[in-house]
């Protein structure tokens, strides 16, 4: 089964900006926190909200205290007034494109225009727009109802910012024909017009559309319509548990979009949920490989194997001894470090990644006990190899164990960074930093000496090590802006750490061959440029949208590790 994923779908500007206002408002503003109305039309969303806190004012009390956020949509300039009279602190996250219509509104309704707003009518921004009207506003949901108006000296129309394209311009048509006196603006968000236009493409397309989102959206009822116009099977679903798979099961390529105040992690369960179609409850290869990915990827064995190919190959390339039991301390504490980061301080993953956050939670004991089995065992045998290999792996544990932990009081920060996991973009350079030193340092002590050779094959692993979590980082870039986890690509931006990325790989098929070059690397460097550059080519797939976050695009990243070992191994085997 093909997933194609729109690209418009999901979030859009003024939705993530307000979300992410909304998240950092207890610490940057007096509590208690509220928003007035729901924040987003997004049940998932309101209930991590909750979760964190965050209330709902329906009602303006007479009195009240603490800080009240104003949603994407906008509300009545009067809403304000009110709501500073009543003593809040009132952060405005009104999208900035609703304010330009509101403006519109404002500047006409002085000069005395009437407006007329396309729209429905109890949507919170129409609600909003109405304020600005101040009593010459009126609504219509509908041509028929645009028509039913009278006909005003001088008005204008303006559109709800995710009115349906097409019904606006029948509007314009209309309007051009008998109101040629009325002003049009035509004020519908270019992200709605791309995502209609886009679902209308992607239909023709595939054989089944899932159209993501709340129930109460208007945005994603008017995606759902228009995939359904095109007559292909169609589905409106809040969340991975409304999929019908049964009806699903028979399609070869299904079309995902989602609408504006639907999160990427609902968008990924549900990619997710429909990766997993073709192999329920069958078995043959195709069902047997998926199942031993998914449980390798779940457990982290595929992670610490990889840690472990990796090993074998920095050693390979810095042509040390192939036969030593460097591997293990490698693995175990790759093994012992993820699922230990996953145990105490992921709260991401319940929105990054469902799966593995249920699977902690019910093993959460047995794993925790493998966890520390695994770091004391890579511990206990890196001692047997020496005192430099052991204080390497003790450092590296402690920075590991360390990193969500409070180590700095408040003071000496001024709250912001107490732990290391506090600094700016830390978690993806100290994971590559561990793994490079636990692949390539770490053997090398082993064997009682650091030649020059250990340089490049240390940089090497570390690159590619970056390389891996900075794009996982990527993909988890929402939930991560949600949490505060300042991870690099949230400090730098999506499309900064892409160039990085690409130019990092570019750099990391130069290095071997050139280290080999300069004597400084064995003859396996020329072979190990494979490795960056597939990863680079897949990393690009996923940028065109031809291969989608889910357990495939994960097993073939960590997959690089493993092919590193392999192509090590067979040189080593043709070499002698
Ligand atoms: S759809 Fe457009 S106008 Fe509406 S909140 Fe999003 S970015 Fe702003």
């Amino acid at each position: 089964m093909k997933i194609i994923i729109a690209k418009t779908a999901g979030f859009c500007m003024g939705v993530r900006r307000a979300v992410e206002m909304v998240m950092v408002a207890p610490q940057e503003h007096t509590p208690p926190i509220c928003t007035y109305g729901p924040l987003i039309h997004n049940p998932q969303v309101l209930e991590l909200l909750e979760e964190r806190g965050i209330s709902i004012l329906e009602t303006i009390p007479a009195k009240g205290a603490g800080t009240v956020l104003l949603r994407a949509h906008g509300v009545p300039p009067m809403v304000k007034d009110e709501l500073t009279a009543a003593g809040y602190t009132v952060i405005d996250a009104t999208c900035p494109r609703v304010i330009k219509v509101q403006s519109i509104i404002r500047k006409h309704t002085e000069k005395g225009f009437a407006t007329i707003i396309i729209g429905d009518r109890d949507h919170p921004e129409v609600v909003g727009l109405l304020g600005y009207a101040r009593g010459q506003g009126h609504v219509a949901a509908t041509l028929e109802e645009l028509q039913a108006l009278p006909a005003f000296p001088q008005a204008i129309v303006v559109a709800q910012t995710t009115q349906n394209t097409r019904l606006f311009g029948r509007i314009k048509e209309w309007a051009a024909a008998h109101r040629p006196h009325y002003k049009i603006y035509d004020t519908i968000c270019d992200s709605t017009e791309k995502r209609q236009s886009e679902v209308q493409c992607l239909a023709a397309l595939v054989d089944a559309v899932v159209v993501v989102g709340g129930k109460e959206s208007g945005n994603t009822q008017r995606l759902y319509e228009i995939a359904r116009e095109s007559g292909k099977p169609t589905f409106h679903v809040e969340s991975e548990a409304d999929l019908d798979l049964e009806a699903l099961a028979g399609a070869e390529c299904i079309g995902i979009t989602a609408g504006a105040s639907t999160p990427n992690w609902q968008i990924r369960k549900i990619c997710r949920a429909l990766e997993s179609v073709p192999y329920r409850g069958r078995g043959g290869w195709r069902g047997w490989l998926f199942r031993l990915q998914r449980t390798l990827l779940l457990t982290n064995i595929y992670v610490a194997m990889g840690a472990g190919c990796l090993a074998y190959t920095a050693v390979r390339l810095a042509g040390q001894a192939p036969f030593q039991p460097y591997l293990l301390p490698a693995m175990l504490y790759v093994l012992s470090m993820h699922m230990l980061n996953h145990l105490i301080g992921s709260q991401a993953d319940h929105y990054n990644d469902p799966e593995r956050a249920k699977f902690y939670a019910e093993h959460r004991v047995w794993l925790a006990v493998l966890a520390v089995a695994a770091g004391a065992s890579g511990l206990m045998i890196a001692a047997a190899e020496g005192l430099l290999p052991f204080a390497a792996l003790l450092v590296m544990s402690l920075l590991g164990l360390s990193y969500n932990l409070r180590i700095l009081p408040a003071c000496l920060s001024g709250g912001r960074i107490a732990r290391i996991r506090d600094i700016p973009g830390s978690k993806t350079f100290l994971i590559a930093l561990a793994w490079g030193v636990v692949t390539a340092v770490l053997p090398a002590l082993a064997a009682d000496r650091l030649p020059p050779s250990t340089l490049p094959a240390f940089a090497w692993a570390t690159g590619m090590a970056f390389v891996r979590t900075a794009f996982f980082d990527l993909l988890d870039i929402q939930g991560d802006r949600i949490f505060g986890k300042e991870t690099l690509p949230v400090v730098m931006g999506e499309a900064a750490v892409m160039r990085l990325l690409k130019r990092l790989l570019v750099l990391l098929a130069l290095l071997p061959p050139a280290a080999s070059l300069l004597g400084l690397a064995t003859g396996l460097g020329w072979i190990l440029p494979i490795c960056p550059m597939l990863l680079g080519a897949l990393i690009a797939a996923h940028e065109r949208g031809r291969i989608l976050p889910g357990i495939r695009l994960e097993f073939a990243v960590e997959s690089h590790f493993v092919l590193a070992g392999l192509l090590s191994l067979l040189w080593s085997l043709l070499t002698g």
